[in-house]
Formats: C-alpha cells, structure tokens, sequence
C-alpha cells in the first residue's frame, strides 16, 4: 500500500478566505456608498462559511486558518496578480498603495497557509487542505441548482479520489440535496487551491473547495442538521476511506 493511501497519511487543513467583511476605516472611507453597502451582500463576504470552517476543524482536530478582511478590500482567493484581487474601489491605485494593502492583509493569511503546509510536510504527512466558502443562491437572475458544491482538479487523481468519497459521506448525510463538483465554479480557475497546487506535488498537497449555498443558513449559521452532518461526513470520510 502506497503511503498516500492510508487516510492516517493526510493531515487537514482549514482554511477560509471570505470569512467577514472588515474593511479598516481609512480605506472604508475611499469606498463610495454603493460599495459599503455591498460588504454586507454576498459580494463583500461568504455568510455562514467561517461557521462551517469552525465545525469542521473542531470536528477533524484541525487547524484553521481565516480572515475576516472583505473581499472588497482584498480578496485572499485570487492569485495576486489578478486583475480583481483588490476590490474595485483599489485596483487604480498606484502600485505602491497596491502594495501596502497586499501587504497588510493578504499575504499574511497566505503566508500562514503555506507555513502550515510547509509544517505539515515536514513532519512527513501530506496535506488535505479544505476551504470553506459559500455562494449566493441567486446570481444575475440565475438561479443555482445545488445545495453543496465541491472544487477541486480533476486531473489530480488524490483530489479526484478524496471529493468522490467526501460527496459519498454527504449523499448519505443529506439524500435530498443536490451535491454537485466544480459547481458554480471550476476547481482549476483562479484561487488559492490553484496558486497552491502550482507549488505542491499531487501526492503532497489536495486543495479542495466546499461552497456551501447561502440559503442552507439561517442569519448565516448552519442548523442542526448541517452541523451534525457536516461532523459526521468529515468523520467518515476518514474512517471509510481506503
Ligand atoms: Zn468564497
């Protein structure tokens, strides 16, 4: 049996990106009104996902990794060249002024990731990094039709294997919801899982996203039965896979 393929082999990761909608106040400031009102809309943040990330790492006995700062400032699951990894009222700064916001509040988050990967590898373990987010149900009066979607890059046979088996554990957990991969978006577009996977081997690293659909949460906090689901998906996950 290859190492890989004891569950024991694999130490978790939680990360999550869109966790709040903090804005310091001197950049508060720079925003127009439209924008400020929008941090609390599914575009400044991912309601419920910090909830989820916190259930799942006690769950696992894992770390987690968050950031509170909005999207609308910096969004920590772009790549940091991207065109929109600073929100819109900063990508016309001067690069000097880019700088110090990425400075500030991006790279400390992605730099405490890849210390805790790095961690992880050294201690001989490969990592399975789980990052929560959650999407809007409704999108430019497009309805999406899933209730969980998994991301992740199908051409990595580790990622493949590790999201067949987590949908396996939530199909049995919730039979009703409709658990869809790489939707509403692709595992391979621009993000952290992504950015990380350039740098990590298939054997080292697995990055998966868990977007969760807002309308699953009341004044965004899971109910009961996601809690208890999530924890025993999670759970099982390590007990069946092999
Ligand atoms: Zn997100």
């Amino acid at each position: 049996m290859a190492k890989a393929d004891d569950p024991g082999h694999w130490s978790v990761l939680i990360t999550c990106e869109h966790a709040g909608h903090q804005v310091p106040a001197a950049f508060l400031r720079r925003m127009s009104k439209s924008q400020q009102k929008d941090l609390l809309t599914h575009k400044g943040w991912d309601p419920g996902a910090l909830a989820m990330a916190r259930h799942a790492a006690v769950a696992l006995e894992a770390p987690l990794l968050y950031t509170k700062i909005s999207r609308l400032l910096v969004d920590c699951n772009r790549s940091p060249q991207h065109p929109r990894c600073l929100g819109p009222a900063f990508r016309d700064l001067d690069p000097a002024e880019r700088n110090f916001i990425q400075a500030a509040w991006y790279w400390p988050h992605r730099n405490a990731i890849e210390a805790e990967i790095l961690r992880i590898l050294q201690s001989g373990s490969s990592v399975l990094h789980l990052a929560m987010h959650s999407f809007t149900p409704v999108l430019d009066g497009e309805r999406r039709t899933a209730e969980v979607g998994l991301l992740y890059d199908p051409a990595r046979p580790w990622e493949k294997m590790w999201s067949d088996a987590l949908l396996k554990e939530m199909k049995s957990e919730w039979p009703t919801w409709r658990l869809r991969r790489n939707y509403p978006y692709l595992g391979t577009s621009d993000g952290l899982t992504t950015w990380l996977r350039r740098h990590y081997g298939p054997q080292e690293y697995v990055g998966i996203e868990i977007e969760w659909n807002q309308a699953l949460f009341t004044r965004n906090l899971p109910d009961a039965r996601m809690k208890r689901g999530l924890v025993r998906s999670l759970r099982n996950l390590f007990l069946h896979f092999s």
